[in-house]
């Protein structure tokens, strides 16, 4: 295989043209009570974008947008839309809904494209708030404070920020140049970025952050730890490997940070994904991109699988077969101690199989570099951090924060959008009472 993977990953959603964006926009029939913005878990005010785009006003178009969304051109691209917004759709009723994402990904592309929109921006006086990750709940929540006058740093672990969006998600359904333009549109807002920088380590932890003077801080750090398939014979055998580290290095290879050898898997390779969510999805249309023979095991029902339905009907059309109720009991070695077949568990009953590589794609939870180098942090038996109501969002500790999937386990871009912006609000109105307390002379402590 060539050393240059990248046509393989060309974009599979070209999205619509200009005169394909209005004409779908014309379709909207503009309900009295509109449903698909009911179906938004952030609320987009969709009936009056699509307005605005069905009279060519790309800029109103797109101010209507950051109203409610600090990353458009993402959603448009990767949210569940026929679980939300297009699911909602009146004309969904006759199977042909208003294609909502593509209309909002047009716009935030054109938008990128022409430059369009200048916010005014308050000055950054109301206080200083560190966000430590840069997922779409730490972009989320930068983009909202930056706006209401606070001034925000982002502390990322990685070389760039982005989070999932940037190491998780496929090149072929999510550019990375895309997440580079959304992720510039945020610094436009005034918010810093140092990446390289994981908080918990060098010297780094949410005590030192405080001491640099700042008022809150945002945990959005995600579950970046997979599960393992410890409990299963052979599951430490070489061969077994997690779907995340696959994709990361994938995206690492198409963007020619890392060489093609980082990635294991070979041309003509049997490859079994374990799993049945987005992760899982990615992962085996990845590897087919790559030139395996891909199954993906999952141990419930079709109906029962959490991956997007278009994620899964597109694996079908490009070769990914799938096995529904069905577990590996074991991993079995070759003669030279690698993977070598897996003993499964159909509703048929066992068999054996062979498999070259099995990437596990069965869910991830927090790591716990920040709540082991910090006092007072809650997390439940699994990692996550334990939020309360007042303020919305403040962890056991004073003054600091989260949301996304380190709360409420891994789920969605929207959904940690969603949380992040409660968040968001809780911390503006700690931050404002802190200071009215100080200018009397009171001091908290965090
Ligand atoms: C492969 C894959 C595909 C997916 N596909 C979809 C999809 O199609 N549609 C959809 O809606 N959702 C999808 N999801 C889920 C979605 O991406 C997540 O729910 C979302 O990214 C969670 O956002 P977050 O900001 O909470 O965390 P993340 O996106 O995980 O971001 C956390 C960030 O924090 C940083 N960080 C962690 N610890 C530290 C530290 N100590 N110091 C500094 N930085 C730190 C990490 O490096 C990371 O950048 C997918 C997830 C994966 C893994």
């Amino acid at each position: 295989m060539s050393e240059n993977i990248n046509n393989n990953f060309q974009v599979v959603n070209e999205g619509f043209t200009i005169r394909e964006a209005i004409a779908e926009a014309h379709r909207c029939l503009h309900c009295k009570v509109p449903q698909c913005r009911k179906g938004c878990p952030i609320e987009n005010d969709i009936p009056d974008f699509v307005h605005e785009l069905s009279m060519g006003n790309m800029g109103a178009a797109m101010q209507i947008i950051n109203n409610k969304s600090n990353l458009p051109a993402i959603c448009g691209r990767v949210c569940p839309h026929e679980k939300q917004c297009q699911g909602h759709c009146v004309l969904n009723k006759k199977g042909n809904p208003i294609q909502i994402g593509k209309l909002e990904q047009f716009i935030a592309d054109f938008d990128t494209k022409m430059n369009l929109t200048r916010e005014k921006l308050p000055q950054k006086t109301r206080g200083r708030i560190a966000v430590i990750g840069s997922g779409p709940a730490g972009l989320t929540v930068a983009g909202d404070l930056a706006r209401q006058g606070f001034h925000v740093t982002i502390f990322e672990g990685q070389h760039e920020p982005g989070g999932v969006l940037m190491y998780g998600i496929p090149e072929y359904r999510l550019p990375k140049a895309v997440v580079r333009a959304e992720i510039k549109k945020i610094e436009a807002l005034g918010v810093d970025f140092e990446c390289d920088c994981l908080v918990g380590e060098n010297g780094i932890t949410v005590d030192s952050l405080f001491r640099d003077g700042y008022d809150a801080i945002f945990m959005g750090t995600g579950t970046a730890v997979p599960q393992n398939m410890d409990g299963t014979p052979g599951a430490t055998l070489h061969g077994v490997s997690q779907s995340t580290y696959f994709l990361h290095n994938v995206n690492a290879v198409n963007e020619g940070a890392m060489s093609r050898n980082a990635i294991p898997l070979k041309e003509g390779e049997k490859v079994g994904v374990i799993g049945g969510g987005n992760v899982a999805m990615d992962a085996a249309r990845t590897a087919i991109r790559l030139g395996a023979d891909v199954t993906v095991l999952y141990r419930r029902t079709q109906e029962e699988m959490p991956a997007i339905a278009a994620e899964y009907e597109a694996a079908v059309a490009e070769g990914v077969k799938f096995e529904w109720e069905t577990t590996v009991e074991e991993f079995l070695p070759g003669s030279n101690g690698r993977l070598a077949a897996c003993r499964l568990k159909t509703p048929e009953g066992e068999r054996e199989e062979k498999f070259d590589r099995i990437f596990l794609a069965i869910g991830s939870r927090p790591a716990n570099r920040i709540v082991s180098t910090t006092e007072g942090i809650e997390v439940d038996e699994k990692g996550y951090v334990k939020t309360q109501e007042r303020p919305f969002g403040m962890t056991t500790r004073r003054g600091v924060f989260a949301g996304g999937d380190v709360v409420h386990r891994p789920q969605t871009v929207v959904l940690a959008m969603k949380a992040a912006k409660e968040v968001a609000q809780g911390i503006a109105q700690y931050v404002d009472a802190i200071k009215l307390l100080e200018d009397v002379g009171v001091e908290i402590k965090a």
